[in-house]
């Protein structure tokens, strides 16, 4: 049986093995030779590259996949594996009436119409295929799924599925798919090698990688097709900030996504966008000031799941959110506009002890509630802020202790009916009197990239002008959320388009 990981260079096929090898002696004398021409070479065996591997397999396709990892599987390792779909066989099996265009129409709606058409359709139209693939072939969701979504904008219908094993669970399908095609040495992986850059003829067509094993030997993977999908660049954290404009304070990412393949494609011609419509996700408490880092704990925002006893305000003290507002993405939109993209939660002794639990485990890191009571008591833990007046507190949280004073006040007289609220906030269960005060600092975190790859409507890599580069195609998280779902964060929306559009290259666009 081939092997899935390793911790050194990988080559599952003893005669391809040999070609390459041949290759990598020469390339100490920098004479590096050209291996055989696949029909498809696949740069990165994640979520995108697995499926696109299987598939193009299925159609009798000779495949060579390059991964950098000494293992596959690329962010399916992390992920927790929610996928949205519609028309799938098991939302019919529950009766839930669904299809491609209201998944389609949803996006759009919830990205106020940023998200790129012909992507999204090209998504929507492909998820339920994947999807019935995976449950056909031993993906099991949780029972009672699939749902609307709760951590992001909810969906019109219930579309949004996943397993308790997250991203492992599929996974495990596309290994067991994709070993008859190793076994009957139709598909090569190349592990623990790097894709650097790639081959162009004359004319500018995209014939080849040049791919480095991990004893620095480079070789010349030659392809009739080449298919990037390699990720985003979220463990790039300049890269983040050049394309995306916007702070990155967490690194909960795959260390090889770095964003080569945007770097590959650019240098050949292709380009970016999608970047302009970065949107972070809300809640993150920070474990220290060094860019990027770890999550500590999460504040439980979301009003449907937890109304809000506090006030949220920026760094001049001011409220900025209607915070019963019924919106993950309006908690998100607004936090996008602060600058550094952080927030103050701030409430007093009588919310604290009465409201129920505001702060959580961290994204893979548990939080229980004495682990907040000594956050505050220490008095030195990052972003937890406790103090006997407001002004105080303002001091060290390092908010604009008038300006604060000014809202708190307002909020009180809202709260009390002497005023309205001008923000609209009907949910205002107690005033913010009763001292101690507390504040706690609130960061943005990502974890998926928003500029991608420019293709067109085949997934073929594009110039600035429209033209494509022939032989050069792109799927995953390379082509950027700021295509696939505009300015938003919309539920699976990473995942499923990953698979789909990997399993549409293999089954139908790359040609041998
Ligand atoms: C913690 C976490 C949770 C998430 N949860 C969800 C979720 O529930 N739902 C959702 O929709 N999205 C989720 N996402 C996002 C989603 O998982 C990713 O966007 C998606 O898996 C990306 O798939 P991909 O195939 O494009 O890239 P990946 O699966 O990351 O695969 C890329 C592969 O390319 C390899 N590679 C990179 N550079 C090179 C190179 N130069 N040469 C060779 N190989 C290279 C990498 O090693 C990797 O194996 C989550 C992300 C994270 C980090």
């Amino acid at each position: 049986m081939a092997k899935f990981s390793t911790g050194k260079r990988a080559f599952l096929k003893g005669s391809v093995a040999a070609g390459l090898l041949a290759g990598a002696a020469r390339a100490a004398d920098g004479k590096t030779t050209d291996s055989k021409t696949y029909d498809v070479v696949i740069v990165g065996a994640g979520n995108s590259g697995l499926p696109a591997a299987i598939f193009a397999a299925q159609r009798g396709l000779s495949v060579m996949v390059i991964e950098a990892a000494g293992q596959i599987g690329g962010t399916l390792h992390l992920s927790s594996g929610q996928m949205s779909a519609a028309g799938t066989k098991l939302q019919k099996t529950k009766g839930i009436d669904d299809a491609p265009q209201i998944h389609y129409d949803d996006i759009m709606r919830i990205s106020k119409g940023t998200a790129d058409p012909v992507l999204l359709k090209l998504a929507t139209d492909n998820a339920a295929p994947v999807f019935d693939w995976l449950t056909e072939h031993g993906l099991t969701v949780y029972p009672q799924h699939p749902v609307t979504g709760t951590t992001h904008e909810p969906y019109s219908r219930a579309r949004y599925a996943w397993a308790k094993e997250g991203g492992r669970a599929i996974l495990k399908v596309l290994e067991e798919q994709l070993q008859p095609h190793l076994d009957s040495g139709l598909v090569t992986l190349m592990l623990a090698s790097e894709a650097k850059e790639l081959i162009t003829n004359g004319d500018g067509d995209v014939i080849g990688v040049v791919a480095e094993d991990d004893d620095k030997v480079s070789h010349r993977v030659m392809g009739k097709n080449v298919v990037l999908t390699s990720g985003g660049y979220m463990f790039n954290p300049e890269m983040f900030e050049e394309m995306e404009k916007a702070p990155l304070h967490t690194n909960i990412t795959y260390p090889y996504c770095y964003g080569a393949g945007l770097t590959m494609a650019v240098a050949v011609g292709g380009y970016v966008r999608g970047g302009e419509n970065h949107t972070p996700l809300f809640g993150a408490i920070l474990v220290d000031a060094d860019r990027p880092t770890q999550m500590r704990a999460t504040a439980r925002h979301f009003p449907g799941d937890r109304p809000p006893w506090e006030i949220i305000v920026d760094a001049s003290g001011k409220r900025y959110l209607r915070e019963d507002i019924l919106s993950h993405d309006a908690y998100e939109q607004s936090l996008a506009k602060q600058p550094d993209e952080k927030c103050w939660m701030v409430y007093d002794a009588e919310i604290k002890a009465k409201a129920p639990r505001l702060i959580g485990g961290g994204f893979g890191s548990p939080w229980t509630p004495e682990d907040t009571e000594e956050a505050f008591e220490n008095g030195d833990v990052p972003y937890f802020y406790k103090a006997d007046s407001l002004a105080e507190l303002a001091n060290l949280a390092g908010v604009d202790a008038k300006g604060l004073a000014e809202t708190v006040a307002a909020y009180n007289d809202a709260q009390s009916g002497k005023t309205k609220d001008p923000l609209g906030r009907e949910f205002m269960p107690l005033p913010i009197a009763k001292g101690p005060f507390y504040a706690v600092q609130i960061n943005s975190w990502a974890l998926t990239s928003y500029a991608g790859v420019a293709v067109d409507g085949e997934l073929c890599v594009i110039r600035q002008d429209g033209s494509p580069i022939k032989g050069l195609y792109a799927a995953g998280e390379l082509l950027g959320m700021g295509q696939m779902m505009g300015n938003a964060v919309c539920g699976g929306m990473s995942v499923t388009p990953a698979l789909s559009l990997g399993r549409l290259l293999g089954n139908s666009i790359l040609k041998a």
